[in-house]
């Protein structure tokens, strides 16, 4: 029996007990943003806490926050010079309510048909278990060939706002070769997914202001400039025709596509009609020369996320608004620098705008795209994917952002593998989550599988 067999098999002999434990853990209403539970999340890190010293880790801390406390747990490799993988996941969850819309209760796991029910049972506690269970059973059937440690944060679901102090004041305490985040899932049930791309970020907004007041239409219309119809004409003008953003300059730094991106990005089997459907929209819509996939994770886009001007209450006010604002976003890919791109996008609005009018403009957020095909360990991982669903994996690239992964690679300089097994039906953030319970076992094996391999 080979070495990966021999642990998968004592995941398998225990898998009743382990189910248990994870049931345990769910009935922990670890809810990071309600001041009320504060206590609640701090039993959920010291759960964490236990179980890991009932498995014999090395070393086991919590360390306290300004909100919620992060756990850290190291194990040494039974070899020396061995390699090092650092697990990252969330013990936080989210809120409960609608909690009518609940059939059994969020803090009561409950079993009906293949699938678990609990808040957090998908995102991410079910993920986190997964990770603990397959060193566990690596642990108990042999040797282990990585050191393996964990970071686990209380505080993701309110937008983590310790971690990146944390890592930045313990490089050392988390050095690592490789970094595996499971806050992600699969396209579905069948195909084992590696998130490879995010998104980075430009987030800015456009204030025109006219009249020092709004005034009376019919007195001042027609002799000063509208700051509302001003705004709609720049808005106007940040596309071309074929869907393409206006701003010079805009595509300088964006990387082509080679043909095997292209051929990646098309082995994801969601079709248009169905990313369509979630939408609710009538038909797509967006940049000439690319697919649906291409645009979703691998191409730059420019959007306005808030419009505001003048009268919006109810019934008619005929008025010349003083002023007219604009919040604007742009999605950014490699290698884009979200800076620079602000500044282009200043740059052009301020040439485009009428000397009729003011205008002013606030930065918000920003963040680099991040790629990651070359994430250590992920031809290891993509091996053991293959293994144990006979399948091939997709690649996927996203449209959003996890600030977790830049922030690790900036400050440990590892990407990060980001791969769960969460499925988009589960429900997260929604009433009656869930975690398919077949899925969940199958990655606990791959997880064994991908730790057995640096042995070899
Ligand atoms: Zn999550």
């Amino acid at each position: 029996m080979s070495r990966a067999d021999q642990a998968v098999q004592e995941f398998l002999d225990t898998e009743e007990t382990k189910l248990h434990s994870l049931k345990a853990f769910l009935q922990i209403p670890s809810v990071s943003a309600d001041p009320e539970m504060k206590s609640r999340v701090v039993e959920a890190a010291e759960f964490l806490k236990s179980y890991f010293e009932e498995l014999g880790m090395d070393k086991v801390e919590i360390f306290p926050t300004g909100l919620h406390p992060i756990v850290f747990a190291e194990k040494h490799a039974s070899i020396p010079g061995a390699k090092t993988l650092l697990f990252y996941g969330h013990y936080d969850v989210q809120p409960t309510d609608p909690l009518g819309d609940w059939v059994t209760p969020p803090f009561e796991p409950s079993i009906r048909g293949e699938h678990l029910f609990a808040r957090g049972s998908s995102d991410m506690k079910g993920q986190i278990m997964a990770t603990i269970f397959a060193l566990e059973s690596v642990l108990k059937s042999g040797e282990l060939p990585l050191n393996v440690k964990f970071i686990l944060e209380g505080e993701e679901e309110v937008g983590s706002p310790s971690l990146e102090g944390f890592i930045q004041t313990h490089t050392d305490l988390l050095k690592c070769d490789m970094i595996l985040n499971p806050d992600v899932g699969m396209i579905n049930k069948d195909t084992p997914t590696v998130v490879n791309g995010l998104r980075g970020l430009s987030y800015f907004e456009v204030r025109i202001d006219g009249p020092k007041v709004d005034l009376h239409s019919g007195i001042f219309g027609g002799n000063v400039a509208n700051p509302a119809n001003v705004l709609a004409s720049i808005i106007a003008q940040l596309h071309n025709p074929d869907g393409s953003v206006a701003i010079p300059g805009f595509y300088d730094r964006v990387r082509p596509l080679t043909e095997e991106d292209r051929k990646m990005i098309a082995s994801n089997p969601t079709t248009d009609e169905e990313f369509l459907e979630v939408t609710g929209s009538p038909m797509l819509y967006g940049e000439q020369g690319y697919t649906m996939l291409e645009r979703h994770g691998a191409r730059p886009t420019l959007d306005v996320n808030g419009l505001y001007s003048g009268f919006i209450g109810e019934g008619a006010k005929t008025i010349i608004p003083a002023y007219a604002k604009a919040k604007i976003s742009c999605r950014l890919v490699p290698d884009q620098e979200h800076a620079e791109i602000y500044e282009l996008a200043e740059k052009y609005i301020r040439s485009i705008v009428p000397p009729t009018v003011r205008v002013s403009f606030i930065k918000h957020s920003g963040g680099p795209a991040y790629l990651a095909d070359d994430a250590p360990g992920l031809p290891n991982l993509i091996e053991a994917y293959k293994a144990t669903w006979n399948n091939d994996v997709v690649l996927k690239r996203e449209g959003g952002s996890i600030p977790v992964a830049t922030v690790m690679q900036k400050e440990l300089g590892v990407k990060s593998i980001l791969s769960g097994f969460g499925l988009p039906d589960d429900a997260i953030h929604s009433p009656n989550e869930h975690l398919h319970l077949p899925t969940w076992k199958k990655g606990i094996q791959a997880y064994i599988r991908f730790i057995t391999s640096f042995g070899a």
